[in-house]
């Protein structure tokens, strides 16, 4: 009852904040719009609709189905995250609750849970979510303790503040701060973000000073991005000077390790090292701090290390963080990290969902400063084949690892405890799920941007968008199957009386892509650019844009030995795999070799897999033998003869059963 009287109370206080000019940065999820160094500012949240299209499908996964069932996993006790420890120290019940299996991060988790809510929430705007939330805002408000510090499991397990790095105080206060800023621009509400605001008074007062002893503070820096957020939501500038303030102590007293870079100061840093989630969450709030300050320096080292990933520490599938547990080449213990140069094992890979994700976020951060198409093609790798493959088609499990290979029961992937050999719901670190929701829910403020110029498309996909631009409000519907059709179609609805750019994303791998305005003649656009049309439009006006959808073999830098004299197939933004139920029986999926010019059959099945176009081929079979017991032998070619195989997208691998799997294959002669 108590909880009902404070929530119909704060509805009757909630007034609008774009309305009142409380919110400078506008209403994205980057609230960049009064950002100086910010190129592509976001829309607001309920700009764009998806409608039917593949990335609606996945909205209405999460929504549907993944919200709901991450709500079991998280009053599940024997799951990482959970929300019994807010209900436990506000005297709400929580007897469920064993601090052992409790993760240190468990309240970050259940802050991207509630983010990925107001993300729905933004396009759906259905009361009874509304209501769940500020059910729960109040419990967290609950929770806070009257300086403003907030962590459950520190008071459960007993610990006293500030002194243990991997207790991860400010990766669940920075969370926080995010879901804070996007609750907010999504409901207008301020009762989140009261509890943020204390959270960063408290947090100024902590580290603003600049205390030696808390200089490698925190371990997983999500703080950054979301101090940055609330600076861009309040207009407070103490925010900022927060996250930089965070950014620049990163290294700058004795004692760091490379594990969380803190070795050297990023300023300095000519590398992406140690644990890969901690460096995207890093680098991409230092490209939120970017956006407000300009730093050349700080544009120069992410640049630095950004070429660094791309060039030498990326897997095809856009996953980052290779490295279970090694040393970096300064000489650092360092796990769940980059490893050295062109170390990229696929079996063991252990590409987190979340470090994939945070590579997503950076890059679309890195797109925003630059308008560089290159990182808008990043994300887009990254979103479609090592994001997704985080989830079951159904979004009801999850994997935190994400490899490029798999030799079923025989050769288990395990390679840390928490990975079960399957996706699963329950998972003993929960970080992976909550971050899966929230991107997808939030991935149609990523689809566009805009400028003075005009609409920026950075993601296709179907629905439409009306938004407001230089001159008046700009509307446009988009038809499109991307990706399994090429074909964009985008009509008009509305704009302003005076000239208006569409900035259509052509990717890299679109070689011969054409676009069409109205009836006029098909023009050639160059891969891997924005193509511009730029006009006084009006409603009707259509413009199409084809990019060649043809399969296509991508062969790896020599280096990577475990790529070597192999290929991954990839059609539009996606990578293929090769699984074992689409091999003849009797055939491992280890034994198939693809040649050179391999005509594909694309076929899309509707049955299959929510729905995926398959790529059908003749393959070589190059038989192994019988292997049990031996390590080396003389080799005995055997003849070769040739099976029909079936590719699938690699994000949809794992979904019947147990398998073999992979995404490179050897090249037959
Ligand atoms: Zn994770």
């Amino acid at each position: 009852m108590v909880l009902f009287i404070r929530t119909a109370a704060m509805v009757l206080m909630v007034a609008s904040l774009a309305a009142a000019g409380e919110a400078p940065g506008g209403r994205g999820i980057l609230g960049n719009q009064a950002s100086p160094h910010v190129k592509l500012k976001t829309l607001d949240l309920d700009d764009v609709r998806w409608a039917g299209g593949f990335w609606a499908e996945r909205f209405d996964v999460v929504r549907n189905n993944m919200l709901p069932a991450m709500w079991r996993a998280l009053e599940n006790p024997n799951n990482g995250a959970q929300y019994a420890s807010f209900l436990k120290i506000t005297g709400r019940g929580g007897d469920s609750l064993d601090t052992r299996v409790l993760n240190w991060w468990s309240d970050g988790d259940l802050y991207k849970t509630v983010e990925a809510m107001a993300l729905v929430y933004a396009s759906t705007k259905d009361p009874a979510l509304d209501r769940r939330m500020d059910e729960i805002i109040a419990v967290f408000a609950a929770a806070q303790e009257p300086d403003g510090y907030l962590s459950t499991p520190i008071r459960l397990k007993g610990a006293k503040r500030w002194q243990e790095l991997n207790n991860h105080e400010l990766y669940n206060m920075g969370h926080l701060m995010t879901a804070a800023c996007v609750h907010c621009r999504a409901t207008g509400k301020k009762n989140f973000l009261d509890i943020a605001t204390k959270v960063a008074d408290y947090l100024y007062l902590t580290f603003q000073p600049r205390p030696r002893e808390l200089a490698h503070f925190g371990f997983n820096p999500s703080n950054i991005m979301g101090a940055a957020e609330l600076y861009r939501t309040t207009g407070n500038r103490k925010y900022l000077e927060l996250s930089q303030t965070f950014v620049d102590m990163r290294g700058s007293a004795p004692g760091g390790s490379d594990q969380n870079q803190t070795r050297v100061p990023l300023r300095k840093e000519v590398e992406a090292v140690g644990h890969a989630v901690t460096a995207m969450y890093l680098y991409a709030g230092a490209t939120d701090v970017y956006g407000e300050t300009g730093e050349k320096a700080l544009r120069d080292a992410l640049d630095r290390i950004w070429t660094d990933v791309t060039a030498r520490k990326m897997y095809v599938t856009g996953a980052v963080g290779n490295l279970f547990r090694g040393r970096s080449r300064r000489n650092d213990n360092v796990h769940e990290a980059f490893g050295l140069d062109y170390e990229l094992p696929n079996r063991l890979a252990y590409a987190e969902t979340c470090s994939n994700i945070a590579h997503a976020m950076w890059n679309w951060r890195l797109l925003g400063i630059s308008g560089d198409a290159k990182y808008a093609d990043l994300m887009e790798l990254t979103l479609y084949n090592s994001m997704l493959s985080g989830m079951g088609v159904e979004g009801v499990d999850f994997y935190y690892s994400n490899p490029l290979r798999r030799h079923g029961d025989e050769l288990p992937r395990v390679v840390r405890a928490q990975d079960p050999p399957l996706r699963s719901l329950v998972l003993p670190c929960y970080c992976c799920p909550t971050n899966i929701a929230r991107t997808i829910a939030g991935l149609k403020n990523w689809a566009y941007a805009k400028t003075e110029e005009g609409l920026w498309l950075n993601l296709y996909g179907a629905g439409g968008v009306e938004t407001a631009v230089a001159g008046g409000r700009l509307a446009l519907a988009q038809k499109t199957d991307y990706p399994w059709d090429g074909l964009v179609t985008l009509t008009i609805e509305k704009a302003p009386a005076r000239e208006v750019s569409l900035m259509l994303r052509i990717p890299a791998w679109a070689e011969g892509a054409t676009l069409q305005e109205g009836k006029g003649p098909a023009r050639k656009v160059a891969a891997g650019s924005y193509a511009a049309v730029r006009r006084v439009w009006a409603g009707g006006d259509r413009v199409e844009l084809r990019l060649p959808m043809q399969p296509r073999l991508v062969a790896a830098n020599p280096y990577v030995e475990s790529a070597r004299n192999q290929v991954a197939v990839m059609r539009g933004p996606l990578v293929y795999a090769l699984e074992s139920p689409d091999v003849p029986a009797g055939i491992r999926v280890s034994e198939i070799a693809l040649a050179p010019a391999t005509p594909f059959e694309e076929r899309f099945d509707k049955s299959l897999l929510g729905g995926v176009i398959v790529l059908e081929a003749e393959a070589r079979v190059r038989p192994e033998g019988d292997w049990r017991g031996l390590l080396y032998r003389t080799l005995r070619p055997e003849p070769a003869r040739t099976a029909r195989i079936r590719l699938i997208p690699y994000y949809a691998w794992a979904n019947r059963g147990m398998s073999h799997m992979t995404v490179w294959i050897p090249l037959a002669e």
